[in-house]
């Protein structure tokens, strides 16, 4: 069962809903329109497979991997440490990085319930989207295998990335719709929620192995409005608490 988290306008709703009560047990409240769903990709729609912790090791060293390890414990920002380097360590560590990535994606595996998802989304007529931090060729191949298309796409190339919320605004503004119609789903709760959450829209964080609980959402502040533990779990989530009317 998806579980249900905190969320300011579920919260409001559920206030109006016991309102209601008192006038007519049969006004239902209404509940919130969903235009639209974006996905992270690596992790989220496909299966991890890129080692992240031998990627780091390989970019930054052994010990100043350790070091930074300790200083972040919600995780590494690698492209964020990299950022300022001089140009030629630089360009080193984005070819170790794009070694791994191809890597990944030579073991490229679909993530099970995405392709159900996505047929559901398109039956009631949510538009899908895609951000990743990864590379546009990792976002053609993954097309290419999910032989479904994500419009937007924005990728790596796409500047600022996730978390900033740029990425999830732009897709916003091509959609025409607003952030708060808008739900971001994804597995890294310090990129995909914080992003999320900095736009304004809805959150979903995809947990499959349980790895956060409440103790990690308050040390980033960022608790999702939802937690699912399989991609299998989001419709059901998405009936019970949105209006999907097409
Ligand atoms: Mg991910």
């Amino acid at each position: 069962m998806p579980s249900f988290l905190l969320s300011k306008s579920f919260l409001h709703l559920n206030r109006k809903s016991s309102l209601f009560h008192h006038f007519s047990m049969s006004t239902l409240p209404t509940k919130t329109r969903l235009r639209g769903v974006v996905f992270d990709m690596d992790g989220t729609l496909t299966v991890p497979v890129i080692d992240f912790a031998a990627m780091y090791k390989s970019v930054l060293g052994n010990d100043e991997y350790m070091r930074i390890k300790a200083e972040n414990p919600s995780g590494i920002d690698i492209l964020h440490h990299i950022e300022n380097w001089c140009p030629d360590k630089q360009k080193k560590a984005y070819q170790i990085i794009a070694d791994f990535e191809k890597q990944g994606l030579a073991r490229l595996q679909i993530m099970p319930g995405a392709a159900q998802l996505c047929g559901f989304l398109d039956a009631k007529k949510i538009r899908r989207g895609l951000i990743t931090r990864n590379v546009k060729e990792s976002v053609d191949l993954f097309h290419q295998r999910f032989g479904m298309m994500f419009s937007p796409a924005l990728s790596r190339e796409f500047r600022p990335y996730k978390p900033d919320p740029a990425p999830l605004l732009h897709i916003c503004l091509t959609w025409e719709v607003q952030p708060n119609e808008v739900m971001m789903v994804g597995d890294s709760l310090k990129d995909d929620v914080a992003c999320g959450k900095q736009a304004g829209a809805l959150t979903c964080l995809l947990d499959e192995k349980g790895r956060y609980g409440p103790h990690d959402f308050a040390k980033l502040d960022l608790t999702p409005d939802f937690k699912v533990s399989s991609l299998n779990e989001v419709y059901s989530l998405l009936e019970s608490n949105f209006d999907l009317t097409p």
